[in-house]
């Protein structure tokens, strides 16, 4: 049984994400690059310790060139102990959810990391950049877009920087298959398959409650295909025809989805079709139809381990350290003013277009954007 972790399986060992930077910095989507480095580092305060802070984030804190952790927030005291002895944390900087406030009174935090349910992302950015932090937020942005436009309102207000934690915009091997789609090595792209599924067995998951986490599959998994076939095409869809998975027998399902299978419409006549499930055989694959050749993708969007071919030809990188660059960028565009890469707005768009994608499947119809 394929279970979440499969699906984003780690493999290999981890490099300094510096090794990175420069795949990054001359990314197609990368043109505002950041600021020569310092050795000045952010203080960073981490929210929510769960399975990705544990698994990925504070391992790649070890991997990080700009950034440090200095405080933790917490509702489980006993979580935090291992870490502060771990990081040798003050131990006076473990908030818990009462106290997050007082953050605003910490200099040494610069930052915070929401790694929370998802319908928790936006009450706590809000307060997060209210409290005078820049945040990075994980994905999905929020539950609805509109909960994303007032989090992109309170970075404008408070002028703090608000950045989406879309950690494949920092993956070489994604960042590759955007240059091709963009120089037109294998000719323009007309059709993006994208496939992330997996099987969550716990049927009392925060993921398969509506409140904490907006959706089903789509906003916890495919939202990294409809963000692919974003950041692949490089334009914004235009139409979107979707249906939803349904199964009201299984418990697991009477909140959010099962799964989604939608079709976009991209401005050039390039098509996108995609899969999300939280009831099948883990897959994470990414295919790119290009008029002269294929860019093949498995694993597409894993913390590690991704494959890539075009035709029959593979392409390898040395592995790296996605969420190490990630806060590093927001850590350098902090110190620098510059914006960060994947911004609130880009948080917002896919929001958009997972609402349109529910729309078109509960209403039977498709959906125009244009
Ligand atoms: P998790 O369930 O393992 O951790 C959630 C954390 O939130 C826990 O520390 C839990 O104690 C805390 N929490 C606070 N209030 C809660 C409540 N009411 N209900 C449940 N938990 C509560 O989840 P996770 O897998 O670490 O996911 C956290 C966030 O990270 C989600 O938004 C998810 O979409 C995102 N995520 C991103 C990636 C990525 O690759 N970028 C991977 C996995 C998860």
């Amino acid at each position: 049984m394929s279970t979440r972790r499969d699906f984003l399986a780690s493999a290999g060992t981890t490099l300094a994400a510096a090794a990175l930077l420069p795949l990054v910095r001359s990314a197609a989507f990368a043109a505002d690059a950041p600021a020569p480095a310092s050795d000045k580092k952010m203080g960073w305060a981490l929210v929510g310790i769960g399975k990705l802070t544990l698994g990925q984030i504070l391992p790649a804190l070890a991997n990080v060139q700009k950034s440090k952790l200095v405080a933790l927030v917490t509702g489980h005291p006993d979580k935090a102990k291992p870490i502060v002895a771990k990081f040798n944390l003050n131990p006076a900087n473990v908030y818990n959810y009462d106290t997050y406030d007082k953050l605003a009174d910490n200099p040494d935090v610069d930052i915070i990391y929401i790694v929370l349910p998802n319908g928790m992302h936006a009450e706590y950015t809000i307060r997060g950049l209210k409290a005078g932090k820049h945040v990075l937020c994980e994905k999905p942005m929020a539950n609805t877009s509109a909960e994303c436009q007032q989090m992109i309102d309170a970075a404008k207000s408070t002028g703090k920087k608000l950045m989406i934690a879309y950690r494949c915009h920092f993956d070489p091997y994604n960042l590759k298959a955007i240059d091709i789609c963009r120089t037109q090595q294998l000719g323009k792209p007309r059709l993006i398959v994208t496939d992330h599924c997996f099987h969550l067995a716990d049927a009392n998951a925060w993921r398969l409650n509506k409140k904490l986490a907006g959706g089903g599959a789509l906003l916890d998994v495919g939202i990294y295909g409809l963000n692919a076939t974003r950041y692949l095409s490089g334009e914004e869809p235009v139409s979107i025809t979707a249906q939803l998975i349904e199964n009201p027998d299984d418990p697991r399902f009477k909140e959010v989805e099962e799964g989604v299978v939608w079709t976009m419409r991209f401005p050039s006549g390039c098509l996108a079709t995609c899969t999300t499930s939280y009831n099948a055989a883990g897959v994470n694959r990414c295919r790119v139809f290009c008029e002269k050749g294929q860019i093949d993708m498995e694993p597409a969007t894993g913390y590690h381990g991704i494959k890539m071919r075009t035709g029959t030809t593979p392409i390898t990188f040395p592995d790296m350290d996605q969420f190490a660059a990630e806060m590093d960028h927001l850590s350098e565009c902090a110190m620098s003013g510059k914006d960060p890469l994947t911004p609130g707005e880009e948080g917002l768009k896919d929001l958009r277009i997972m609402e349109a994608i529910y729309e078109s499947a509960r209403g039977g119809k498709t959906i125009d954007l244009s």
